[in-house]
């Protein structure tokens, strides 16, 4: 059998009808959507599901480690504190910190309640907190001690908020100390939890400038865990299918031991990696801050098995000159999503370690994780294809017209089904746009192969993938606009070796106006975070170029400016 037709065998058995991962309509708001037909209910039953994995070891950050009973403990301890405080269902609970366990303990209690988690960047500055604050109105912020500082500067707009401070030893405001919240104890609280209502707000960058609230659904975020465990094991099954066995039933992927690399506030982390591999009984390795040489020592130190982070962490280890050092063996998949992994990438994976294979997933925040997903020998086959769309979405491309094109045609991909969100929080004109008839355009360009392969080709967004970040241009520009000497300005993204891209922009002052680099820097340092802030300004005497319309010609500026030339 060629291998394609094993792959579909593999798909087939896995949702096959009777399984826990049988895939069927689901009604959701008057729509009958890709679901899984026998899926837990919400986040809070995925949480108490993971309970059952005892005494097992779940997550690990520098010498701490804590097994799923400490972590059950812990939750049903602060959940209970949450209630203590009036938070039931609906009620908003913003996070803000870097990756320490306690983001994962918060979350799991508020999700338990029927709470909302509210997923702040940890990089950003007073401003974009504020924003998302008023935007969101959480009843309860629970941060680290560097964001209870960004939170000290604009907490009289928020008097109301109450705090709960998270290794904090220096904190200026009244907050509640996370040891003293859990403290409580006592044993998970009751909650009825509607699956259609949120889970989680996270922020991904806006078009207006502003980022948008996705409101990612108690059933969504299910659905996307589901989603990883079904693609794990079609890849698992499918590999023993292509070895010669046959097979009744799907062979499942072994729990991970994961490097959790990227932020707790983005699904791929969040989503994908922690509340996937929870479910699973999977093992967890934090890391607070992205460091190669770090990274092989906790690879070499925990037995780490799978590694899915921004494509340049994974090739900043592959081409590390002290790699030799360390012993990464363990390692059985490399890879990772958010933005494009090269193809030569994919090979290196295979041929640099002794077992690793890649694998990479092609996801988006408006989905609650993934959208597609290739990995092992498939990937080797097809190197710059993102996989097979996940069992529950429904995937096309469409033409400008928005109407659906045949497979091999390139035009926008639009997926429809459970995992995609609910809408954009306080943006009704913003949620119907993008979700059309329950398809979202994702406003990333690509094709269809015959297969059901998806291929990227382009953006339609005006996004910049940097590192694991994504900055919209119109943010940038609009900070750079503050400022008084500027006429005229775009951003856009420039390619570059290690983030994948950087930012750029491309700045007219008005007659007479004096502003250099480092001015411009020091302006936008306040307005928005330090990821944003293009490491390309080109200081043009001449007006921008622009198309009929108006509008400036962001590519042509882009394909003639010389990253060489700028300041
Ligand atoms: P976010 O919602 O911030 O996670 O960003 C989602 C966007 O990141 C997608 O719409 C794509 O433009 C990009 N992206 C995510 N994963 C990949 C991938 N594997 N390859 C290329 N682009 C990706």
């Amino acid at each position: 059998m060629s291998s394609i037709a094993n792959f579909e065998s593999a798909q087939r058995l896995v949702t096959q009808p009777g399984s826990l991962l049988q895939v069927g309509p689901v009604e959701v708001a008057g729509q009958s959507l890709l679901g899984y037909v026998n899926a837990p209910g919400s986040m809070r039953d995925l949480w108490q599901l993971a309970t059952g994995h005892g005494d097992a070891e779940y997550m690990v950050y520098l010498d701490e480690r804590l097994s799923y009973s400490d972590a059950a403990q812990q939750v049903a301890g602060f959940a209970n504190w949450l209630r203590s405080q009036g938070i039931g269902e609906g009620d908003r609970v913003a996070i803000a910190m870097r990756n320490y366990p306690e983001w994962m303990l918060a979350h799991w209690a508020i999700n338990a309640l029927g709470a909302v988690v509210v997923g702040l960047n940890a990089w950003w500055v007073a401003d974009e907190m504020a924003y998302a604050l008023d935007d969101s109105q959480p009843k309860i912020l629970v941060a680290d001690e560097r964001r209870l500082a960004i939170f000290s500067e604009i907490c009289e707009r928020f008097d109301t908020l109450q705090l709960v401070s998270v290794r904090a030893d220096n904190v200026s405001l009244p907050a509640t100390s996370w040891t003293d919240a859990i403290a409580v104890g006592g044993e998970l609280p009751a909650a009825e939890i509607d699956p259609d209502s949120e889970a989680c707000i996270f922020y991904t960058s806006g078009t207006t400038g502003r980022p948008k609230g996705a409101q990612l659904t108690h059933r969504g975020c299910v659905a996307n865990v589901m989603n990883v465990a079904a693609m794990g094991t079609i890849y698992a099954t499918h590999r023993a299918l292509e070895a010669g066995e046959a097979l009744d039933a799907p062979i499942a992927a072994p729990p991970p031991t994961a490097l959790v690399a990227t932020p707790l506030f983005h699904v791929t982390a969040n989503n994908c990696i922690m509340q996937a591999g929870t479910v699973a009984g999977g093992r967890f390795v934090l890391m607070y801050k992205w460091d190669p040489v770090e990274a092989m020592k906790l690879i070499e130190r925990e037995k780490v098995t799978t590694m899915s982070a921004v494509p340049m962490m994974s090739r900043e280890i592959l081409t590390h000159p002290e790699r030799g050092d360390y012993d990464l063996s363990s390692l059985s998949a490399m890879g990772g999503g958010g933005a494009a992994m090269q193809p030569d990438l994919v090979g290196k994976v295979a041929a640099e370690t002794e077992r690793a294979m890649p694998a990479q997933g092609y996801g988006m925040t408006e989905v609650c994780g993934i959208i597609s997903y290739i990995a092992g020998a498939i990937f080797l086959a097809r190197p710059s294809s993102v996989g097979p769309m996940v069992p529950t979405l429904e995937g096309r491309c469409v033409d400008d017209a928005g109407r659906p094109i045949p497979a091999g045609e390139v035009g926008e991909v639009c997926v429809r089904g459970t995992p995609v969100i609910k809408g954009y929080l306080n943006r009704p004109e913003a949620t119907q746009e993008t979700i059309v008839e329950g398809w979202l355009h994702t406003g990333d360009i690509g094709y269809f192969d015959e297969d059901g392969f998806l291929y990227l080709v382009d953006r339609a967004k005006d996004m910049i993938l940097r590192g694991g970040e994504n900055i919209y241009g119109a943010e940038v520009e609009n900070a750079i606009f503050d400022h008084p000497a500027v006429l005229e300005c775009v951003a856009f993204a420039v390619p570059d070796d290690r983030l994948g891209e950087e930012v750029g922009a491309a700045v007219h002052l008005k007659d007479g106006a004096l502003l250099d680099a480092p001015g411009l820097r020091e302006h936008l340092a306040s307005r928005v975070a330090a990821f944003k802030i293009p490491r390309y300004l080109w200081f043009l005497a001449e007006p921008l170029p622009r198309n009929a319309n108006g509008k400036f010609l962001k590519r042509e500026l882009r394909e003639v400016l010389d990253p060489g030339s700028a300041d």
